[in-house]
């Protein structure tokens, strides 16, 4: 353990089992690095949490001395820069345990989609991970958790039994619908607002294989792919879960040869039921236009990764996201007059519309702070910083398709997709204004210091 006594009130911190960490020591370079390249993080003091009791006493240590805090598990979500204060990470807490018989995992603050899978997959169970299992189990489900199998299964947070968190003032809270109800609702959709998060037990659905995979076309057919999968998504049941992307891959090794430094359409789908039932269904997907990599195949769920093909190794990235109602043919064009064939120098490495609707429209069982129900897709866009001139690129082009796509859009976005938090109007995109209030007022009374303030913040 390293423990720095620089200056006298960081002397509780040594009563920590993990790291602690200033800029300068070993390691900390490290430790505040995430997958997320784009946002340098630069906190006064890292704290390595080897567990709930370093957490407790790490907050306990921020609320003396009125310390911001901020808390990082995978850095998958490092939009925004930790620059001063206090960084929680709890990337050594990774500790997945399985009940099979009750079908629920007990996850750890640091545990990533990948790890609850080896851990449950071996039982037939899996979870509602997103199109990353490299992301983070709990920041994921705490800003709400948009599945694979959302269509199908609804959000993440619909899952949820129970939290354990700790809350700024340093107390560890049992949380669940009849235990501290408002600190239950506000950590399912409110994002990281409330309290630090030790520990969640979600239920696990009973799957082993699924039919998925990507379908890709060339590019330049674009419109006739996306038209038909705009007529084709009113038709399917809620077992097809899909997205379509306007791929522009850059010629790098990690990415499979057929398709690699290749500008695509894509469609992308999963199937819970029936295979054989599947594959008709994607008849009229297949036949859109000339396919030239085919990769749905029927396959255990543990390669769920290979669906979306998401980045698996760090980089500076810039996402972003609007809620849509609605994709008219007007709405086809003004997405494939920001990002289709006739744009192309368009810096954006993806710009995807996935299916919402299904039971992702469905109310919660328990009620929540997710405020997606109402979208019938989610545009996302996605694209690597390269170099500032490219930064420059990248923002006014994400700026432009989104500004095309808003008389189609319900006027929100995904806290967990939105990207980079811009300021408090840009913020309050997440939610309803309803919403928000309450956040605001569970804030106040679990965080009246306010001092879980970066990022997605009420
Ligand atoms: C490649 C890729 C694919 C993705 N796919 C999806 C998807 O399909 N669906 C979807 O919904 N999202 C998706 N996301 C977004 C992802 O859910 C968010 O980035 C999420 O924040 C990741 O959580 P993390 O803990 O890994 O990230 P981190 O960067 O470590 O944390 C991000 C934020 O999560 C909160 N947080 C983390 N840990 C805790 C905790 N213990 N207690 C309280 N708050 C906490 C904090 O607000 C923190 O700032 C994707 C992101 C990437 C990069």
């Amino acid at each position: 353990m390293t423990t720095t006594h620089h200056t006298p009130d960081l002397f509780a911190l040594s009563e920590i089992r993990g790291p602690v960490l200033r800029p300068g020591d070993d390691g900390y370079a490290e430790e505040v690095t995430g997958f997320n390249l784009a946002a340098l993080h630069t906190p006064d003091v890292v704290v390595v949490a080897a567990g709930a009791d370093d957490v407790v006493t790490a907050l306990r240590w921020a609320s003396a001395t009125g310390t911001p805090v901020a808390v990082q598990a995978t850095g998958h979500g490092a939009n925004f820069p930790i620059d001063h204060g206090l960084l929680i990470s709890t990337a050594r807490m990774t500790d997945v345990r399985v009940d099979p018989e009750q079908r629920t995992a007990t996850v750890a603050a640091g545990a990533k989609w990948r790890d609850v899978l080896a851990a449950s997959a071996p039982h037939g169970l899996v979870p509602l991970n997103g199109t990353s299992t490299d992301a983070g189990a709990i920041g994921y489900t705490v800003g709400g958790g948009l599945p694979v199998l959302g269509r199908t299964y609804g959000y993440a947070t619909d899952l949820v039994r129970s939290f354990q968190v700790v809350t700024p003032e340093g107390l560890l809270r049992e949380t669940d619908p009849t235990r501290e109800p408002e600190l239950f609702w506000a950590l399912r959709g409110g994002k990281g607002n409330v309290g630090v998060v030790t520990s969640m037990v979600t239920e696990l659905l009973p799957l082993r294989t699924v039919l998925g995979g990507g379908l890709y076309y060339p590019g330049e057919h674009a419109e006739a792919v996306l038209t038909a999968w705009a007529e084709w998504i009113r038709t399917v049941p809620e077992e097809m879960c899909s997205a379509f992307a306007v791929l522009r891959l850059p010629p790098i090794p990690q990415l499979p040869e057929p398709v690699r430094g290749g500008f695509w359409a894509r469609v992308a789908v999963t199937w819970t039921k029936d295979p054989a039932e599947g594959g008709e269904l994607l008849q009229p997907i297949r036949s859109a236009a000339p396919v030239s990599v085919d990769w749905v195949r029927e396959m255990p769920y543990t390669d769920v990764d290979s669906i979306y093909m998401e980045p698996q190794d760090p980089l500076p990235g810039r996402e972003s996201c609007s809620l849509l109602r609605e994709l008219t043919p007007d709405a086809i064009r003004a997405f494939l007059g920001q990002v289709g064939p006739a744009v192309p120098d368009c810096p954006l490495l993806a710009a995807q519309l996935r299916h919402m609707g299904g039971a992702l429209s469905r109310p919660a069982r328990t009620d929540d702070a997710i405020c997606a129900r109402d979208a019938a897709h989610l545009l996302e866009a996605v694209a690597v910083l390269a170099s500032p001139p490219e930064a420059e690129a990248v923002e006014r082009a994400t700026a432009s398709l989104h500004s095309a796509m808003s008389p189609y859009g319900t006027g929100r976005t995904m806290v967990n997709i939105h990207g980079t938090p811009g300021d408090a109007a840009d913020r309050a995109r997440a939610w309803t204004p309803e919403v928000q209030d309450r956040l605001r007022r569970v804030k106040e009374t679990y965080d009246p210091s306010n001092l879980l303030r970066f990022g997605h913040t009420v």
